[in-house]
């Protein structure tokens, strides 16, 4: 028997429509280094519709690609909105990429349209000759145009193109929920960028987690900074949670360093804030040293890689910030879990869970596969590659790619994504990551958590960034090689460091080999970049 309900699309023009009247007075604030520029929901409704107008005569008529190369800004949420409304396809360009995989992500999406920030001008003009498939390339801002001109693409200005069209735009109703509505490459920290397609459908479902009080809880009170860039898997959906439940958004724009961040929360006093662990590692320095006042983050989500337990301890005690510990992936659009301890649990108990990856949302069903494949028990100790399948969750990568290069064998079987990550469940729901696979130190036999290694290490009060990878070894097969930042002043020397670490772990696991630096490498999106460091240490011998 068939329901007797309607059967209403999920799309993100729902979502636009609805953000942009129902909560039109609610603010979009994008830092500018000087005077903030503000605006309202339905302000910039009114500029999406004429977006949408110019984008049509450019003939985006069904799913073309509109790339973005774009900070988190107005524009780029205008973008957001605009582009899957009107049936197109938002392929967001990490702009921290190198030119090669710039150019081989573009043209593999096939991108017809461009929007690029005129800040990145000088930046992204050399790849544009390389850019087969890109017809007309609009730039934000009063940027000079020159080294765009004359390589074959007609270039025009953002503002000049959307202004004196209408505000208003015929918003298709019948957008089939599972068709497109955005795209984004994995980073490609594991091996080529490979397309993840989103639908309508999944990011309505995985907005309104977003919101639950479960996900990141928000309301029409809140203000959010996504820090964490609109190009790394949609600003983990904040954009979008953020017009379907009213909050109002802060931009950084290109403002992501310490001293400006903190500068915005003081002025712009944003309820709650989500960016990769290094950011807020950086962030911490500059908030000790200054005591700037903070206190507007109600909460701090922090995922993208492992959150160092004694981070969080540090912004709670020091700062009164409150960190959340997240996990996802670009396939997974990317909420999977957030850690929010049981009802009840309070005092040393809360932060057993609030050190794991997170909870379970009843849309991501998740499983452990031993090596022989066999599925195992969640009792909270059985190891094994998590593997997830729900309605916002990757069946695939564009082109049929399987991603037979991340892991071994395919990235998806029986309808799971094969995660590369490897941990526990509780019979609770709770998950625990000990490793990424290909970061587990494999060490005469038994195996080493790298993660578990560095949250150790970062414990130490003069370890400002602490990463762990494995590197070959001739006797014990690999071994671990700790790269280390201490803190400006610091005197502490290595074997201070062996000493503290022989106190916390096992002491077959304390590293041998150490690397102090100025700075530890970063992918793209501002993780540490392991297959760099191990690639380096085969190349150079950093010991
Ligand atoms: P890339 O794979 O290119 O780094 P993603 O941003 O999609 O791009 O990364 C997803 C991966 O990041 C996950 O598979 C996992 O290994 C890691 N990750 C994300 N969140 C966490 C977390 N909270 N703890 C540990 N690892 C995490």
């Amino acid at each position: 028997m068939l329901s007797t309900m309607q059967d209403v699309p999920l799309t993100i023009t729902r979502i636009m429509q609805h953000g942009t009247t129902v909560h039109g007075a609610s603010e979009v604030v994008t830092w500018t280094g000087a005077e903030p520029r503000r605006t309202t929901y339905a302000e910039v409704g009114r500029r999406t519709a004429q977006l949408a107008h110019a984008l049509r005569e450019l003939g985006v008529d069904g799913d073309q690609r509109v790339a973005t190369f774009l900070w988190n800004n107005q524009e780029h949420l205008e973008c957001y909105l605009a582009v899957p409304s009107m049936g197109a396809v938002l392929h967001t360009l990490n702009l921290r990429l190198p030119g090669d995989q710039l150019i081989y992500i573009a043209n593999h999406a096939e991108d017809k349209i461009l929007i690029v920030d005129g800040s990145l001008v000088p930046l992204f003009a050399p790849a544009l000759p390389a850019l087969k498939t890109i017809e007309h390339v609009i730039v934000t801002g009063d940027a000079d145009l020159a080294p765009l001109e004359g390589k074959g693409k007609q270039v025009h200005r953002y503002d000049e193109l959307i202004a004196g069209r209408p505000t208003e735009f015929p918003w298709a109703e019948d957008i089939d929920e599972r068709s497109a509505s955005a795209m984004c490459y994995t980073s490609g920290t594991t091996g080529n960028p490979k397309g993840v397609v989103y639908s309508h459908r999944s990011t309505y479902l995985h907005s309104m987690q977003v919101c639950m009080v479960e996900g990141f809880g928000l309301g029409t009170a809140d203000i959010v900074l996504p820090v964490v860039p609109m190009f790394h898997v949609n600003a983990w959906g904040l954009p979008y949670a953020a017009m379907l439940s009213g909050a109002s958004i802060l931009m950084p724009d290109r403002f992501l360093q310490p001293e400006p961040l903190a500068a915005m929360i003081a002025a712009e006093k944003p309820t709650m804030a989500a960016a990769v662990p290094t950011i807020w590692t950086g962030l911490l320095d500059h908030l000790d040293a200054t005591k700037t006042d903070v206190s507007s983050l109600r909460e701090v989500i922090v995922g993208g890689s492992a959150c160092p337990p004694a981070l969080m301890e540090a912004f709670e005690a020091r700062h009164g910030v409150r960190i959340i510990h997240a996990w996802g992936m670009t396939e997974t659009s990317p909420l999977g879990t957030v850690a929010r301890p049981p009802a009840g649990v309070t005092g040393p108990d809360e932060m057993a869970y609030r050190v794991t990856q997170g909870r379970l949302p009843a849309s991501v069903q998740a499983r452990l596969v031993g090596p022989d494949g066999s599925v195992m028990p969640h009792d909270g100790t059985s190891v094994g590659e998590l593997e997830v399948r729900g309605p916002w969750i990757a069946g695939g990568y564009i082109g049929g790619e399987t991603g037979s290069d991340s892991v071994e064998g395919d990235r998806f079987h029986d309808g799971w994504l094969r995660t590369g990550d490897v941990g526990t469940l509780t019979p609770d729901g709770f998950l625990t990551l000990t490793d990424r696979a290909k970061d587990v130190i494999k060490s005469g036999g038994e195996w080493i958590s790298s993660v578990d290694l560095e949250n150790q290490l970062m414990a130490h009060p003069d370890v400002a960034e602490a990463t762990v990878v494995g590197v070959p070894d001739e006797r014990w097969g690999e071994r671990p090689l700790a790269m280390v930042v201490l803190r400006a002043g610091a005197d502490t020397g290595l074997e201070q460091l062996k000493a503290f670490m022989a106190e916390r772990v096992a002491r077959w696991m304390v590293p041998e080999r150490w690397s102090l630096v100025e700075a530890v490498p970063k992918t793209s999106v501002g993780k540490f970049d392991k297959k760099l460091i191990r690639k380096q240490y085969g190349d150079d011998a950093l010991d």
